[in-house]
């Protein structure tokens, strides 16, 4: 093959890829895969080799490629396929798509580590007496030289000039001069400052100050010793006071090691080894057969909450492994990879040493190091969020897809793809099995399941025979005619917990808005507190004493006069998470209460912390949104209590029922998993609706099918395919200008095949700056609206309407 010219991808946004030329030292170093460093412009760029051509492009000035950053490729072929795949399918640059798929460029730094070995220090001892061998050059003689003086070893970084290239490198190595390590390098421990309350504190003569009382409460009571900068959060306290408060000896505090890596929950965590029950082996069974098959398939796996699907799941990776193949685990929340990992490293840590986790809240060094494990291939199970679908294993077996309607597969910045989809198609590329499981699978899974697409499998109890929780609605319409009061606690609900609390069992409250009000409201004028960049109301957040908005993250701060009318009436409403754990405070001032949501739990160590207390005892209520309702395993809660189940219902699209329907039913499964019966209660003021009715049944099919009903008649997904187009822009008449011209391109395709609505201002009319107008796209073949988007992506680049201004979700989850 001739490997002088090669099509670079580069972390552009734009759709194509670039042709360099290869110098002739590089012919046999630089491979499809490897990560390079080329010019562009007048800059530098780091792009991933995707193809060798034969011919360049007429006209442009040929460029050569500066340096070979990888000893071996980054990406391997099949993943190179998957990118180009997913670039043509989702319709998004390719340099974006590589970028999501290789670690992170920190790692260059302190990834590989040369070393001389015995010959090399021999020959470079020849070297210094005069003699050259080998036919080595000058520049390769002074690099075993510098090794040398560097006591045999030093890291690459590959940017640096000094530094000999990666075909030197390959012949000292080949020479057997140099070793070459892809080395994980153990960096000098990091520690950090725990702070705890001095129990026997001498402070008995002095009352504490409300901050100080705070901190006490904290430390002693709620969480135990905190690292200092988490404990200045919670407590919302200043450095100086807990450092004076460290001086009169009402706290202590110590060094402790912080690794990155270390699961505070692995110590002493013993294999779960459970018989199989009559259905998990009959899943099992068939996912074994499909395995024999040794060809591509896709199975769903449907099992009510608490049926025991991650012991399926395990036992699918060890025969995976027995067969000498690889797996990947793709979880719907950095928590659950937390839990799912370790349960796969006490299966598959020994023997294979081979378990990696990928998730986005690791640190640049920690994934690099994990991605490279992976791609030596010292890990053969990959457990991680969404982008871990693009691991770099190879043979790969198996795909498990858990929870697979959970949205946050979806990615919902460039590039735009979703990772289940990708993950069957991975999964058929590499004659894999994709295994999806769920205790209530998305509308187009099921619906391939009942059309032999998928085969189906089902778990239709929990395990021991435990049953499912009872579900109880509480009417917010009967609850005020009584009361005459809106609090989000229903004197239902604060009965629940009161019990909870008596028999010493746990209870979640669940609520779907972080922040402490969500609207901020003149009373005088009923102008609301907006987003300065988006269509949408700023949320009031108490301890941060400001206002944020969620979308784009500006802050203000808290009004104290309308800004519109300047009246002094201004008022919060629509409470929010923090508001709640501030009422459940109130109402239970004995319990133990923590909040888990995004302001809470930032880090994997603040998520590790929340759920390892309340999974050890050490709290009573968790309250908290979303992040709760997914896949847990806590053994004591016995109540489960929806704040509001309308607020998912009343979102603007047609998946709103879909989604409300699966947040109660997992929610309910949250409760009564351990020798304790549960107990869910809803508050709702549609207890009619089919979603609310299902939800309480926890009866899956019925729900489908009245969804499924719905769906056909205003040709929705499954039954047809769905394209979102965003035009965007600063300037508002610019951006109808594009709007009107694409909207030329698409009027004479609005046929049969494809039905074209819009443009029309998005449901987010503004968002961070920018106007928006949209164009949804609905055929029944997704072939059709590809060819047709593709044709008028290529359409706006003949009108110079600028690629980043033309937004295209394929398969959109979000119509905002
Ligand atoms: P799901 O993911 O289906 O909601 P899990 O996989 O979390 O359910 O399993 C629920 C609980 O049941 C876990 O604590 C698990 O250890 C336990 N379990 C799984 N299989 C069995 C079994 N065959 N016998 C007894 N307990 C089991
Ligand atoms: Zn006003
Ligand atoms: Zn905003």
């Amino acid at each position: 093959m001739n490997c002088s010219l090669c099509n670079v991808a580069l972390p552009l946004p734009l759709r194509t890829t670039f042709t360099y030329a290869v110098p002739e030292p590089m012919w046999g170093s630089v491979k499809p895969g490897s990560r390079v460093l080329v010019p562009f412009r007048k800059k530098s760029l780091v792009g991933v080799v995707v193809e060798f051509v034969e011919n360049a492009p007429q006209g442009a000035k040929l460029r050569e490629i500066a340096r070979v950053l990888d000893i071996f490729p980054a990406l391997t072929p099949k993943l190179i396929e998957l990118a180009n795949w997913i670039a043509h399918y989702y319709l998004v640059p390719i340099g974006d798509v590589v970028r999501a798929m290789t670690p992170p460029l920190t790692e260059l730094k302190s990834q590989r580590q040369v070393v001389l070995t015995e010959a090399g220090h021999a020959a470079s001892e020849s070297l210094s007496g005069g003699e050259l061998s080998h036919g080595l050059v000058g520049s390769e003689t002074a690099f075993l030289a510098m090794l040398k003086e560097k006591k045999g070893a030093m890291c690459l970084k590959p940017r640096a000039k000094s530094e000999p290239d990666v075909s030197s490198l390959q012949k000292l190595q080949r020479l057997g001069l140099i070793e070459i390590r892809e080395s994980m390098q153990t960096k000098k421990q990091k520690t950090q400052r725990v702070v705890a309350w001095k129990a026997a504190g001498n402070h008995a003569d002095k009352p504490l100050a409300e901050k100080e009382e705070r901190i006490r409460m904290l430390l002693e009571r709620e969480r135990g010793p905190l690292p200092l900068p988490q404990l200045l959060r919670l407590a919302n306290a200043a450095r100086s006071l807990v450092e004076r408060m460290l001086r009169e000896g009402l706290l202590e505090s110590w060094e402790e090691p912080l690794d990155p890596a270390e699961d505070p929950f692995d110590a002493g965590y013993a294999r779960s080894a459970h018989e199989l029950n009559a259905e998990q082996e009959a899943a099992l069974k068939a996912i074994r057969a499909r395995f024999e098959l040794c060809a591509f398939g896709v199975q769903l796996l449907h099992g009510v909450t608490g049926s025991g699907k991650t012991e399926v799941y395990l036992r699918a990776v060890q025969d995976t492994l027995a067969r000498g193949k690889t797996a990947i685990v793709l979880v719907p929340e950095i928590a659950l990879t937390l839990w799912i990992g370790r349960q796969c490293r006490s299966w598959f840590g020994a023997r294979f040493e081979g378990v990696a986790v990928l998730h986005s809240a690791l640190s640049d060094a920690e994934r690099a190091r994990e991605w490279w494990r992976v791609r030596i291939g010292d890990a053969r199970v990959v457990v991680g969020t969404r982008s871990a679908i693009f691991a770099p294993l190879e043979n790969v077996g198996l795909i498990i897809v858990d929870e697979e309607q959970e949205t946050s597969y979806k990615q919902e910045e460039a590039p735009r793809y979703h990772g289940r989809d990708v993950a069957i198609v991975r999964a058929k590329m590499e004659n894999a099995v994709a295994l999806l499981g769920s205790a209530t699978p998305s509308m187009e899974s099921y619906y391939h399941a009942g059309n032999g697409k998928y085969e189906l499998l089902t778990l239709t109890s929990r395990v021991r025979d435990r049953s499912l929780a009872r579900v109880e609605i509480v009417d917010l319409r009967e609850e005020f005619q009584q009361t005459h009061q809106a609090s989000p606690i229903s004197s239902k609900l604060h009965a629940g917990i009161q019990e909870c609390l008596s028999n010493r069992t746990q209870a979640l409250v669940l609520i779907n808005r972080r922040g402490y009000s969500w609207s901020v409201l003149c009373r005088s004028c009923g102008a609301s507190v907006e987003c300065v960049n988006c269509s949408i109301s700023m949320t009031h957040h108490k301890q941060r004493n400001r206002l944020e908005c969620h979308y784009c993250g500006s802050i203000q701060a808290i009004p104290k006069r309308c800004p519109k009318c300047q009246s002094q009436y201004i008022y919060f409403f629509g409470e929010g998470s923090e508001h709640l754990e501030e009422r459940l405070r109130k109402e239970f001032p004995d319990a133990r209460i923590a909040r888990l949501d995004r302001d809470t739990a930032r880090t994997k160590r603040q998520y590790q912390e929340t759920l390892g207390a309340f999974s050890g005892g050490a709290l009573d209520i968790l309250v908290g949104t979303q992040m709760l309702a997914k896949g847990h395993d806590f053994q004591r809660v016995t109540l489960v209590g929806v704040v509001s189940a309308d607020s998912s219902l009343s979102l603007p699209d047609f998946r709103a029922a879909e989604r409300t329907f699966q947040l109660l039913t997992q929610v309910a499964g949250r409760a009564g998993r351990g020798e304790l019966a549960g107990r869910v209660l809803i508050q709702t003021f549609y207890p009619g609706h089919y979603a609310i009715q299902d939800a309480v049944k926890q009866g899956y099919t019925s729900f489908f099918e009245r969804e499924l009903h719905f769906r056909r008649m205003m040709a929705y997904p499954p039954f047809t395919s769905l394209a979102n187009v965003i035009v965007r822009g600063t300037r508002l008449e610019q951006v109808l200008v594009w709007s009107r011209q694409l909207s030329q391109y698409f009027s004479p395709h609005d046929r049969e095949k494809v039905r074209i609505l819009g443009p029309a201002t998005a449901p987010l009319a503004r968002l961070k700056s920018e106007h928006r107008f949209q164009f949804l796209l609905k055929s029944p073949k997704r072939s059709v609206l590809t060819k047709l988007l593709s044709g008028a992506l290529e359409y706006c680049d003949r009108k110079e309407i600028p690629q980043t201004a033309v937004l295209v979700d394929m398969d959109p989850l979000s119509l905002l």
